[in-house]
């Protein structure tokens, strides 16, 4: 038995997960993330314990903790180094887990996390896999090898924060033009704002009354429905979406990338157009090519992940 915990600003997931990968259950609370990082420890250990306890299993029969955070993690002491989501600085995650659980813990990045939980779902133990996720902004994590790829300083993957227009829209990295700010919901939000903006008879003014407010779904939605402006919007961001993932492919030529996050939901309808155009725009044209396809975890891939990672440690 593991328990993978996925730390969120918002929330913090945590679950039992069995050595096959199986998650067994789960519970969320709060993270409250003003708070002192003891008492954001100690309310993941409480949650854990009470889990184990619902499903009459013993403490001894957890064999390690891995934790996803965000943030910039040295996993070697099972630190976060930095995050500016929750504010952590330096902060030992690994040392106080171990207050309550004597076990070895792992402490990952929550992309990464999520990546490698993804990776033991679909990644068809292929050497080289990176998951793309399409969210509040654009996150990453890549595998070689079969293992998470860090960076030699922890910081590495962020590939959401590679420029795809010079002097683009500014980024909250620092940067202008990131990928981020194209390929995200935020940025698919905006962009469909603006088009609503510039056509007040699109249907897509119709859905946002509907709903209450735009969202990712708002020109998808739309669009199937034949509204022109709303194509145009998709067919716009898919570009965007392709843009990033031909770089990545380019630079990698992973076995296989999986596409999650909010927007992956409309499964085939993004991705199949998104396939299309990097296969056409792959500089690889003779070789075996990389697969693309949707993630299959969703919101449970960080606490598999991180289960996951935690799992690493005692092999
Ligand atoms: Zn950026």
């Amino acid at each position: 038995m593991f328990i993978g915990i996925d730390l969120g600003g918002t929330n913090i997931a945590v679950g039992l997960v069995s050595e096959k990968g199986k998650l067994i259950a789960s519970g969320s609370t709060p993270t409250m993330s003003e708070r002192d990082y003891t008492e954001i420890v100690k309310d993941m250990a409480v949650l854990a314990e009470k889990l184990l306890k619902e499903n009459n299993i013993d403490k001894s029969e957890v064999k390690a903790i891995g934790i996803g955070s965000p943030g910039t993690i040295d996993s070697d002491n099972g630190v976060v180094v930095y995050s500016n989501n929750i504010r952590f600085n330096m902060t030992p995650l690994r040392d106080e887990m171990q207050k309550y659980f004597d076990v070895p813990v792992a402490v990952e990045n929550d992309a990464n996390a999520a990546a490698y939980g993804e990776y033991f779902a679909s990644g068809d133990n292929a050497s080289s896999f990176l998951a793309v996720t399409l969210g509040t902004g654009v996150g990453g994590g890549i595998i070689l090898d079969k293992k998470i790829y860090r960076g030699f300083n922890g910081a590495g993957a962020e590939v959401g924060h590679t420029t795809l227009i010079k002097d683009g829209e500014q980024c909250t990295c620092g940067r202008k033009g990131c990928w981020e700010t194209y390929a995200s919901v935020t940025a698919l939000i905006r962009q469909t704002k603006e088009a609503m903006a510039e056509d007040p008879d699109s249907l897509m003014h119709e859905i946002v009354k509907e709903y209450g407010s735009v969202s990712g779904r708002t020109s998808f939605d739309a669009a199937k429905r034949g509204d022109k402006t709303a194509l145009k919007v998709v067919n716009n961001y898919v570009e965007y979406v392709a843009e990033g993932i031909t770089n990545l492919v380019n630079i990698f030529q992973p076995e296989i990338i999986v596409v999650g996050g909010g927007i992956s939901r409309e499964g085939e309808y993004l991705i199949a157009p998104v396939r299309k155009l990097v296969e056409e725009n792959d500089y690889n044209k003779l070789l075996r090519r990389t697969e693309i396809k949707v993630a299959t975890l969703f919101n449970e891939a960080g606490i598999i992940g991180a289960a996951f990672a935690a799992k690493a440690l005692i092999k």
